[in-house]
């Protein structure tokens, strides 16, 4: 099987040249699918693994525009239009100085596997640019997203590509994106998911990806018969994902300890709760890409240029940014005794981390799973769009949670091991497939 992986792999890298994250990510899901569609003959004849690493599209575009010194800036806008066997193609924008064609290649592929997880009818996609949004005042951003809006609108609709949120794209840029799309357009669709509540945007959007994070952290635990309650939790990062899962893991009865930016980590002992959390919303619409005043504000530890991975916890959550906890970090994870490792990111545990938290049988949910919840809520924002409705929160929270308990599910069918380990990054990878698979099956060679 090996052998049959690294002949499959050979061909990716000599296709995507450089493309390290991307080769990454396929690599993983190759590990586990082709055990898979080698007892599914079906798959293998129609070569679907080998259509499924290849983008449908992939649009590429200069994006000008006038700094506040009067300036001319040029950054590159992407969007990878991956897969729409399944549905419209779907996923966020991230604007962030690392963003390659790579980044977002392996982003989009992953992208195709989750949603299809929601069990909602979403194909896979991804863009951005390689923005920087720090240290840019309003004015500025919304001239880039003007610009960016300018090109791209001609590529999405409502039932062609769907974008939304991401690192650096929250309701302010949502906002102005789809400003200028219905200008250019003249017409108010659900082109963007992430909108504001009073235009179209779902109610727990924001919240999403973190509450899910947890739903799932829930369920995972729950089949070991374990809760959160008097858990210690550490998260990574400061956004969207990691303050929605910092509330609700506090909702939940555990003691969120640690969150972290570019600059170090915080570790506040006394726990992560009510205004504290709040504060990290500050924090993000800053613009400095710090957590270090948080110190200064709650007299919290600040760990300049380190990761929180060193701090004892029982569950760790990574929802910071890809290959942010290494093989290093997950040794020090492991021998605190962490239990449970659920990704909030996508893709933050590197391969070697990945192996030891298998090796060592301790729960691992990869996030293409575990962060589903983000882009769930996407998709009831869709249909909220499409019948010209809004549900209420509790509503919206009820499907969440059900879709979290239903991906929980699948990817323990697929991933259980004999022992009664489950392997959820299998499971995840078989789960997603079948379903977009059948698709391409049934809509001939496309
Ligand atoms: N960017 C989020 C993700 O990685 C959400 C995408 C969406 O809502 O379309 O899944």
């Amino acid at each position: 099987m090996e052998e049959k992986v690294k002949i499959f792999m050979d061909k990716v890298i000599a296709k995507n040249q450089g493309e390290g994250e991307f080769i990454q990510a396929v690599q993983e899901v190759a590990e586990s699918l082709i055990p898979f569609i080698e007892e599914n003959p079906k798959y293998k004849q129609a070569k679907i693994l080998d259509r499924l690493v290849e983008p449908e599209r992939v649009i590429m575009f200069r994006v000008p525009w006038m700094d506040e010194n009067n300036e001319v800036q040029v950054n590159r806008g992407f969007r990878v239009e991956f897969n729409s066997a399944i549905g419209p193609y779907k996923g966020g924008l991230r604007f962030h100085p690392s963003v390659t064609l790579s980044g977002l290649k392996f982003l989009g592929f992953e992208q195709i596997l989750k949603n299809s997880l929601t069990t909602l009818p979403m194909g896979g996609g991804k863009g951005g640019s390689d923005f920087n949004p720090k240290g840019k005042s309003d004015n500025e951003i919304m001239r880039f997203c003007q610009s960016f809006m300018s090109e791209l609108f001609r590529h999405i609709g409502p039932n062609t590509d769907v974008p939304a949120g991401d690192i650096g794209v929250g309701g302010r840029e949502i906002g102005f994106m789809f400003g200028q799309y219905k200008r250019l357009r003249n017409e108010f669709t659900g082109v963007l998911t992430g909108k504001g509540r009073e235009w179209g945007g779902s109610i727990l959007r924001p919240e999403a990806t973190g509450f899910g994070v947890v739903y799932y952290a829930a369920e995972m635990l729950k089949l070991q018969g374990d809760d959160l309650k008097g858990k210690l939790v550490s998260i990574s990062g400061f956004g969207n994902v990691a303050w929605g899962a910092a509330l609700k893991a506090t909702e939940l009865g555990a003691k969120v300890v640690t969150i972290s930016g570019p600059d170090g980590y915080i570790y506040d002992a006394d726990g992560i709760a009510g205004e504290k959390i709040e504060y990290m919303l500050d924090l993000r619409a800053s613009n400095n890409d710090v957590v270090k005043p948080y110190a200064e504000e709650f007299g919290a530890e600040f760990h300049e240029g380190k990761r929180p991975w060193e701090v004892a916890v029982d569950v760790a959550l990574p929802c910071a940014i890809q290959n942010e906890l290494n093989g290093e970090d997950a040794k020090k994870l492991v021998d605190n005794n962490v239990t449970c490792i659920v990704e909030g990111a996508n893709m933050p545990c590197t391969p070697e981390a990945i192996a030891l938290f298998h090796d060592n049988k301790i729960m691992f949910s990869p996030g293409k799973a575990s962060n589903a919840g983000g882009v769930a809520v996407s998709g009831l924002e869709m249909s909220q769009n499409s019948l010209r409705f809004s549900w209420k929160a509790e509503e919206v929270d009820e499907k969440l949670k059900q879709i979290m308990c239903d991906i929980h599910a699948a990817c323990a069918k697929y991933g259980k091991r004999e022992d009664g380990y489950v392997d959820y990054v299998k499971g995840a990878n078989i789960a997603g497939f079948v379903k977009v698979a059948d698709a391409m099956l049934a809509q001939g060679l496309v």
